[in-house]
């Protein structure tokens, strides 16, 4: 199997497999006992904070461990209103993930709250100053702008937004998924609020994640209980998860990211070299090293990703929740493509453990699967301008 849809979920990092098994077997104790194997179980809880923390340079107590990226999205937008009850105004992105726009909507569909979403580019990214204008200090509650897309990779201008967003005395929130492990994310230095992290993108179990919240920050919790978490998350931690999650922000952080963007670059020229009509959506340049979001004129993806997925390369059309929908990607609509356009474009996400060889071998299957659909059209040979 040729694994090239990372952006979706990644392998287990067999050292992250290895931190937690331990943690299933003897380690089984609550860490709010008050026994010895108790006190070691919070100790690994803590260490595993601890590596967290160092992936994101900030300090251990900012991280609340979550059970992944939409719970940490979720407890975000709720924390807001509930800081803030009487702002009644949201402000977000076009291309977010559903994590975010879903229950963003909601609040303004039952709830009565005014939402803004932000349009974006060609390019995937926003407009700063569309940003500027669409914040009413005193009355927007959130900014959510998520740190890199999910389907296409783009990287958003995060810590110039939070910076007008705190200029303005409005709570910042980044959905930062798709973005640790792939670049260096100082938190610290920006002012970003909140941001949220799931495990299974970067080569942890699924099931566990974190929300950033800044020390000097309100926040009121979405889970409420037990008060574990520094009664930021209720319920009893997800110990083994947690402790893989640890690790894999540790091997996240010794990671070269040149060697992943080598390779997905290596895939783009040679796809490009080999075949006419295929292009890149969003921006080349505001990019996470491990995506391509690539459309091939005269191809239908779903077309594809089935001879793909005969020869063994698992990738997908659009992120993975589209996929099998006959809806076109919302993402790459909002970057204005058509219909067609939308529909011929293939998601290939990367990490750490593609290897060169994988890529040759996708490369090679992914321009047989274009020739041969674009053969089987009714007119014959590739289609270099998309219907509108
Ligand atoms: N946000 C982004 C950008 C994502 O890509 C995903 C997962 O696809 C999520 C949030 C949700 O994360 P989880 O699967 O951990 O709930």
């Amino acid at each position: 199997m040729i694994y090239l849809d990372n952006n979706a979920t990644t392998p287990v990092d067999p050292d992250a497999l290895e931190a937690m098994l331990p943690f299933l077997r003897e380690g089984f104790a609550n860490p709010s006992g008050a026994y010895a194997a108790a006190r070691a179980t919070g100790q690994a809880v803590a260490h595993a904070r601890a590596q967290v923390a160092d992936l994101l340079s900030c300090e251990p107590d900012s991280i609340v461990f979550t059970s992944g990226g939409t719970e940490s999205d979720n407890t975000a937008i709720h924390s807001a209103i509930r800081c803030y009850p009487e702002r009644r105004h949201l402000v977000t992105c076009a291309t977010e993930h559903p994590a975010v726009l879903v229950p963003m909507e909601h609040l303004r569909d039952r709830e009565g709250y005014d939402l803004t979403i932000l349009a974006v580019g060609a390019d995937g990214r926003i407009d700063l100053e569309d940003l500027r204008a669409a914040i009413r200090p005193g009355e927007t509650a959130l900014v959510s702008l998520m740190w890199a897309n999910n389907e296409t990779g783009v990287i958003q201008p995060v810590p110039e937004a939070a910076a007008i967003a705190d200029s303005l005395g409005v709570l910042f929130h980044t959905d930062s998924v798709q973005a640790a492990g792939k670049i260096d994310l100082d938190l610290p230095k920006t002012k970003v609020h909140y941001a949220a992290f799931s495990g299974h993108k970067f080569h942890a179990p699924k099931g566990v994640g974190a929300l950033y919240v800044r020390p000097d920050v309100r926040f009121r919790p979405l889970l409420e209980g037990g008060g574990q978490e520094s009664a930021r998350r209720s319920g009893t931690e997800n110990v083994a998860g947690v402790v893989a999650l640890g690790a894999a922000a540790a091997a996240a952080a010794r990671q070269d990211h040149r060697s992943v963007a080598a390779l997905r670059d290596r895939l783009e020229s040679e796809l490009r070299a080999a075949l006419d009509g295929v292009h890149l959506n969003g921006s080349a340049e505001h990019r996470v090293p491990n995506t391509a979001s690539l459309r091939f004129d005269g191809t239908d993806a779903e077309g594809l990703l089935v001879v793909l997925d005969r020869a063994g390369v698992c990738c997908s059309a659009g992120s993975a929740c589209h996929t099998g929908s006959l809806r076109p990607s919302p993402v790459l609509t909002a970057m204005g493509l058509t219909t067609a356009q939308a529909r011929s474009t293939l998601r290939l996400s990367l990490s750490r453990f593609t290897s060169m060889e994988d890529i040759d071998h996708a490369t090679c299957s992914l321009i047989g699967a274009v020739k041969k659909l674009r053969a089987q059209r009714p007119s014959g040979g590739p289609v270099l301008a998309a219907p509108k």
